[in-house]
């Protein structure tokens, strides 16, 4: 499997249409443990991203994770919008001039990305955050990849581990961010980063799939 411009414009149009069908669902996750914004947020976010995909897609891979990055750091107001800017950014940079990449490849790019969301916001596993699906999600692709699962098996596999771990955030207390302030009463809730970030991995299989 390779990763090409095309997968990764697809990728991003596809992000921006689930927070567009999500907004409701993710904001209403950030009721109950946040301040109601958090579906608003992604959904403004992404929208910029498609409105600003023309203008940028005839420039390579990095170039367009980059402008992401930015464009969403600049109209994601709140904790979300460094954290997705810096995954992007982090991401474009680690993958520099190439312009198709193996699916492990664009893996260990990504866990650039979030090692970037991690020096930021210095979540550890488990502190009820999105690095809780981003952390072990990579992770388990990158032990399928080595055990020799490739295509179809692999995406499956890697959405099938995005869903398992944002709903494992429901048992989890928050230490970071708004949700932390609540203390035991953020147990009992699914994170909404967590589980945009679960979304995301979702619209990434179906990119690859088509
Ligand atoms: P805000 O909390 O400022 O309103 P959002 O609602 O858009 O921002 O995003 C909240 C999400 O951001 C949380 O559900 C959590 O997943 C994520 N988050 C918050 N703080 C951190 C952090 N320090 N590291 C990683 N993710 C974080
Ligand atoms: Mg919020
Ligand atoms: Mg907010």
């Amino acid at each position: 499997m390779q990763i090409e411009k095309q997968h990764i414009v697809t990728w991003l149009n596809l992000c921006a249409d689930t927070f567009a069908r999500n907004q409701d669902f993710l904001t209403d996750l950030d009721r109950d443990i946040g301040d109601a914004d958090h579906g608003l947020n992604m959904n403004r976010g992404f929208s910029k991203v498609r409105e600003n995909l023309p203008k940028v897609q005839e420039q390579n891979i990095s170039a367009i994770l980059k402008n992401t990055g930015m464009t969403l750091l600049s109209s994601i107001g709140g904790a979300s919008g460094p954290l997705y800017g810096t995954l992007f950014i982090r991401t474009a940079a680690s993958v520099g001039a190439r312009e198709v990449l193996s699916f492990a490849e664009f893996i260990d790019d990504l866990k650039s990305g979030v090692d970037g969301v991690v020096s930021r916001g210095k979540a550890e596993q488990g502190d009820k955050t999105m690095c809780d699906v981003w952390l072990p999600v990579l992770q388990h692709v990158k032990t399928a990849l080595e055990k020799g699962t490739d295509g179809e098996y692999l995406l499956d596999e890697m959405v099938e581990s995005a869903e398992k771990c944002a709903i494992s955030t429901i048992e989890m207390r928050a230490k970071k961010g708004r949700a932390s302030y609540l203390g035991e009463r953020s147990i009992g809730h699914q994170d909404p980063g967590a589980t945009s970030s679960m979304l995301m991995i979702k619209a990434l299989k179906q990119a690859m799939t088509g």
